[in-house]
């Protein structure tokens, strides 16, 4: 007999509590993995049950009754739930922290109303009054609840037009026969989960006798009524789980299924496709790496081992670190396989639509393809067979925001639940992935060749130091850009995001100051009249002579290229348009996608971005790619600069002369001698890996440490704050010493004021995540309590 629920809290602060079982509802009626209600305070607040204890071990505490329950089916299977757990854990975080970033929005709803039916009205009450109702009310709604005929009302007001369905219990195939129509639309959900009100009408139409009314808003209403299916509000109708209508341009790069492969692919592909076969086979995780240069079709591959996956039963989860990137293999996606369920999930999608996917992972009858971004690794699905993460190497597959995770990780850990196939796919894979690979801890299969007949483009170094100062282009660039455009041809021009902090290079030589210590780049702070190492915490006066020549004269780097735009503007013909593509031209939903439209169809030249730009579009037209300031990326505090930089360079190219015509690619740098830019000059993946591997292991980096940034922060106005943080700092460095860690700073964090707060950083190096977890939870204890300083824990920083 269960007497104690935990209750993990998804609002701040996200904590556990227990509860007890309340009269008015049995015990049956609750279960681990449950939304509920749960009083906290005075208020009542929405968590999820995350344990429960028995009479035994609970003794005789009295605890206060959970107040009501949410779902009526589990929406968290027991793997999401071992999942969150894990992460918590790892994460050292309260379990409701990872439950409210892993559950949809329209999932952590707080002040809730339900629906009652008696008949057929149905009676809309609110929570707070189910609460205070009295005894014998009580015992009605609880017994309308066992008899679900009460259930809650997620979103209040629905936008028809927009709707989606999605089924909520098996359908009773025993229906009268005059309720054909509602068979139909039931039998249409069983097999696909959720549908869109249009899906609907679509199929409704198709076989519609010429007696019926085209529209299916009744039926669709007596179904929710009758509780057979709910309905989600406003689903966003460019981003419905129809299968979008394929862009034109995007058909120009778009892979057909039906290509014979090469034989680099074939393989390749059975390779994969006896990996994907045994893990499915034996019920166990194995990963490989994909690692095949731009160009060598990789996304067919994927493709292939799908409908792979597919045919043995199992659902497939088909990764993108971005958006927009992944709306390109949902087209592809969609184009190949039209009659196979499918969704595309990703943070951009509304409340409703998130919800609808969500439910439909948990309800499925048949295997699907999810196509997402790193949030759809939390769907609850119980036969995934195969996750491939394309462009493995991006950033933007950790979370670096609220609760923190590397999707590679979560990803990890799901194929292991489920026992499948993990892909890692990528032409400039992680210097960490393919340490592995190297060392044998993933399997690896590698594809040299470029499909078409077109090469991969000349890439050239224009050295800046011999250029005027005044002007942001080369004599070549700007010359290059002329005839590419009296061609008719299209070009890109990559403005390296400067840092957070301004950094300076030598204008003789262009070599920018270093951390002697940490081997990143020094930031200037012009208040201090220093450079700053913001690993390390090391200073040096500025202006000072340069390390390398002696130079006196330093310029800012990254400076001016906000202007390129106007710059450019200036530069050609009026006829010709340019557009931008950085974070503040694409902070409004759907911009990015009308960006990328407008170049892709011609009636922009030029485009100008961060970036972004550098991620797997396909642009046939352009010819021209220029790196502007090439060194920025490579001077970065980040000691990652130089592959960043790599897979950048290298992603960058991969975009020029994809069409018919060559392409070339300009980088201009201050700072020509530099190792790296041969190998990014030739794509030598491999011997770009050699040399910054050896690099990683004279200066302590991963792979052949572990590292984890610590952050502490409180308001600039909070007068203890840096006695704290002198303190905090202390006690690193003696346990560090204690446990032989090596703890570098505190150093200020290259944002080191934020929404009024003082940020500070401390990076700290050792063998295992357990030590840096360990070293993390001593410091809790010597932390104020019920103090505005707040402290976090990043393990393998990836934005720093
Ligand atoms: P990657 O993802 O490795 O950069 P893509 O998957 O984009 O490469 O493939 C490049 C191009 O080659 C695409 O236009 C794709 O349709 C085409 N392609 C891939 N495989 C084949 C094949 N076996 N036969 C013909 N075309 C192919
Ligand atoms: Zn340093």
């Amino acid at each position: 007999m269960t007497v104690a629920w935990d209750v993990a809290l998804c609002s701040p602060p996200h904590r556990t509590f227990s509860y007890g079982t309340p009269d008015y509802l049995p015990e049956r009626s609750w279960a681990v993995g449950q939304r509920v209600m749960v009083p906290v305070g005075g208020s009542v607040r929405m968590g999820v049950i995350v344990g429960s204890l028995d009479g035994e071990r609970q003794g005789e505490r009295k605890l206060k009754p959970l107040a009501w329950p949410l779902d009526q089916e589990l929406l968290l299977s027991k793997d999401v739930l071992e999942l969150v757990r894990h992460l918590a854990k790892r994460q050292m975080a309260p379990e409701g922290l990872v439950l409210s970033s892993v559950l949809p929005k329209a999932l952590r709803a707080g002040a809730v109303h339900f629906a009652l039916r008696d008949g057929d009205t149905v009676s809309k009450i609110r929570l707070d009054h189910i609460l205070r109702a009295s005894p014998s009310e009580l015992a009605v709604y609880g017994q309308a609840w066992l008899d679900g005929l009460l259930t809650p009302v997620i979103a209040e007001r629905a936008d028809r037009r927009n709707a989606t369905y999605v089924l909520l219990r098996d359908p009773p195939w025993d229906l009268r026969p005059g309720a054909k129509r509602q068979l139909a639309v039931l039998e249409y959900l069983f097999t696909h989960g959720c549908a869109s009100r249009e899906r609907i009408s679509q199929e409704w139409q198709a076989d519609a006798a010429a007696s019926e009314s085209r529209n299916p808003d009744r039926v669709l209403a007596d179904l929710v009524r009758k509780g057979l299916i709910q309905e989600s509000p406003g689903l966003d109708a460019s981003v419905d789980i129809l299968p979008a209508q394929p862009q034109p341009q995007e058909c120009a790069g778009t892979t057909t299924m039906e290509h014979a492969l090469t034989a680099e692919q074939t393989e390749a592909f059975a390779v994969l496709q006896a990996d994907l076969e045994q893990a499915v086979r034996e019920k166990k995780g194995l990963v490989r790496l994909v690692h095949g240069i731009t160009g060598s079709g990789k996304t067919l591959l994927y493709l292939r081992l799908a409908r792979a996956a597919l045919a043995m039963g199992k659902s497939v989860l088909l990764l993108a670190p971005e958006v927009a990137l992944s709306a390109q293999l949902w087209t592809e996606v969609s184009r190949n396989f039209p009659d196979v369920p499918k969704h595309w999930y990703h943070g951009y999608l509304n409340p409703g639509a998130k919800l609808a996917v969500f439910r439909a992972a948990r309800h499925q009858a048949t295997p699907r393809i999810v196509v997402g971004t790193r949030s759809a690794l939390f769907l609850p699905f119980a036969d995934l067979g195969l996750i491939i993460l394309d462009e493995e190497h991006d950033a933007s597959y950790k979370q670096d925001e609220g609760f923190m995770y590397q999707a590679k990780e979560v990803a990890y850990f799901r194929i292991n639940q489920q026992g499948g196939l993990m892909l890692l796919g990528s032409a400039t894979p992680d210097v960490k992935t393919f340490h592995a690979a190297d060392q044998g801890e993933i399997a690896r299969v590698t594809l040299r060749k470029r499909i078409s007949r077109c090469q991969l483009p000349e890439i050239g170094l224009v050295d800046m130091r011999r250029e005027s100062r005044s002007d942001p282009l080369s004599t070549v660039c700007r010359a290059e850009l002329e005839s590419a455009l009296e061609r008719k041809e299209q070009a890109m021009f990559l403005l390296n995001r400067r840092g957070f902090a301004p950094l300076v290079s030598c204008l003789d030589c262009g070599t920018a100051p270093k951390c002697p210590r940490c081997e990143v780049g020094l930031t200037y702070h012009k208040a201090w009249e220093r450079l700053l190492c913001h690993y390390c915490g090391y200073t040096h006066l500025f202006p000072c002579n340069c390390a390398q020549c002696g130079g006196t004269r330093f310029l800012p780097m990254g400076e001016g290229t906000e202007g390129l735009e106007e710059y450019l503007g200036n530069m050609v013909a009026s006829s010709q348009a340019i557009v931008r593509l950085d974070r503040d031209s694409t902070r409004r939903k759907g911009r990015m996608e009308s960006i990328l439209e407008t170049f892709a169809q011609g009636r922009a030249q030029i485009m100008v971005g961060t970036q972004m730009l550098s991620k797997g579009h396909h642009f046939p037209n352009v010819t021209l790619v220029v790196a502007v300031d090439g060194d920025v990326g490579l001077n970065l505090p980040d000691y990652r600069a130089a592959e960043k930089t790599f897979q950048l360079l290298v992603q960058l190219a991969g975009r020029a002369g994809r069409g018919e015509r060559p392409g070339r690619v300009l980088i201009q740098t201050r700072n020509p001698e530099h190792p790296c830019w041969e190998h990014i000059r030739t794509g030598n993946y491999e011997a770009f890996f050699s040399q910054e591997l050896e690099r990683r292991r004279k200066f302590a980096y991963p792979p052949f440490v572990k590292l984890a940034m610590i952050r502490l922060s409180y308001p600039r106005e909070w007068e203890r704050g840096a006695d704290v943080v002198t303190q905090a700092g202390e006690h690193l460095l003696r346990e560090g010493a204690r446990l032989g860690l090596r703890v570098l700073g505190p150093a200020p964090a290259p944002l080191s004021l934020l929404n009024g707060r003082k940020r500070i950083q401390c990076l700290v190096k050792a063998m295992s995540w357990l030590e840096l977890r360990d070293v993390y939870s001593s410091l809790q204890t010597i932390l104020p309590r019920s103090s505005p300083f707040r402290s976090s824990l990043d393990l393998d920083p990836v934005n720093m």
